[in-house]
């Protein structure tokens, strides 16, 4: 095994928040141990198109507090072809980079996965994205601040759908996982999540309206993960306007708010942490794992089992957002 002596760190799919700190404590912690760090623009875009820069540890100077990511992020077509990947390939060697750690989510991680398939490339991933829909760590970086500022938005529609007597639908992201949904109903006090893992929308409002807010509530909010089949928030408010039109329904869609701001200390100290891990992992001689955190300890994760096996969600936590809303 040659030893490592310059990584390329990228950001890719879905911006969130604590990629600038991943991205700082990989620099830092790579330099600590003397191998040089080159950053790559716009996620694989910028291997295939060759927007490799030089990083110093100033180069991540300041950013520890600040969302997005200063690599910038993007999607990109080319790399899904064999044809990209190639280039990519030529690219990473031509800028003398002989591991890549790459930040991102579920599609980030199976592309590395194929990438590694194809080039005998080391490559570790951190899990970035406020989903927290990766298998193998408890938490992904993003997740806890995305919580945070949904919690937020919440309490602020609380006041006006208590003054109004209003049903409100929130819906936040989370189109495969239920994870923002049902913490941030959870840590609000709604009424009730609406989320994919569980039983049909349908069988779920109904059980809402019937049992809850018109026995003994003039209010209530209901967060609802998105979903594009069936227009989540918008589509619920929909139906219930039509079944039961003497409730004042309103929706709230958050959006891309949950993605920005400034990350909590958790997704901070976790980015750092994973940071650190990732090119621990490198210089152990570790590839094509993703890093995560388990009960408090760095793991190891293959990224087969990162993107395939998607934790199950806690329905008992669906269960008390029904009883301490009674
Ligand atoms: P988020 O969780 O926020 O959606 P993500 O990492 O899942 O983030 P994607 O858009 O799914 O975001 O993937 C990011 C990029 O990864 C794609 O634009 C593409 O370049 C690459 N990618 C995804 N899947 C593959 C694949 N099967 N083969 C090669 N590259 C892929």
């Amino acid at each position: 095994m040659t030893a490592i002596k310059c990584i390329g760190i990228l950001t890719s799919g879905g911006d969130a928040p604590g990629m600038n700190a991943a991205i700082r404590a990989v620099t830092r912690s790579a330099i600590y141990n003397g191998i040089a760090v080159k950053g790559i623009m716009r996620g694989y875009k910028g291997l295939v198109f060759d927007e490799i820069v030089d990083f110093r540890s100033q180069s991540v100077s300041n950013i520890i507090q600040l969302g997005g990511t200063i690599l910038k992020t993007a999607r990109c077509k080319e790399f899904t072809t064999p044809e990209g990947r190639k280039k990519a390939y030529e690219n990473m060697q031509a800028a003398g980079i002989d591991a890549l750690v790459v930040i991102g989510g579920d599609g980030s991680l199976t592309g590395a996965g194929v990438f590694a398939s194809e080039y005998d490339v080391p490559i570790v991933g951190l899990p970035g994205t406020i989903d927290n829909d990766l298998g193998g760590t408890d938490s992904t970086i993003g997740y806890d601040t995305a919580l945070n500022t949904i919690v937020d938005a919440v309490d602020k529609l609380r006041d006006t759908a208590s003054s109004h007597e209003r049903l409100f639908f929130v819906e936040v992201m989370g189109h495969t996982a239920g994870y923002l949904a049902l913490n941030s109903a959870l840590a609000s006090g709604c009424e009730a999540a609406i989320i994919p893992e569980m039983e049909t929308e349908v069988d779920q409002l109904a059980e809402l309206i019937n049992n809850g807010f018109r026995k003994s509530k003039n209010s209530a909010i209901v967060i609802v993960a998105e979903n594009p089949q069936t227009g989540g928030a918008t589509g619920l408010a929909e139906r219930v306007k039509k079944e039961f039109p003497q409730y004042d329904a309103r929706v709230t869609i958050l959006g891309h708010i949950q993605r920005g701001g400034s990350p909590t200390a958790f997704d901070r100290i976790l980015a750092s942490r994973m940071g650190e891990g990732a090119i621990e992992a490198l210089m152990e001689g570790q590839r094509n794992v993703m890093i995560g955190i388990e009960h408090g300890k760095i793991v190891y994760v293959p990224f087969s089992k990162a993107v395939k096996h998607h934790k199950e969600i806690n329905r008992s936590k669906l269960e008390l957002v029904k009883i301490l809303s009674i």
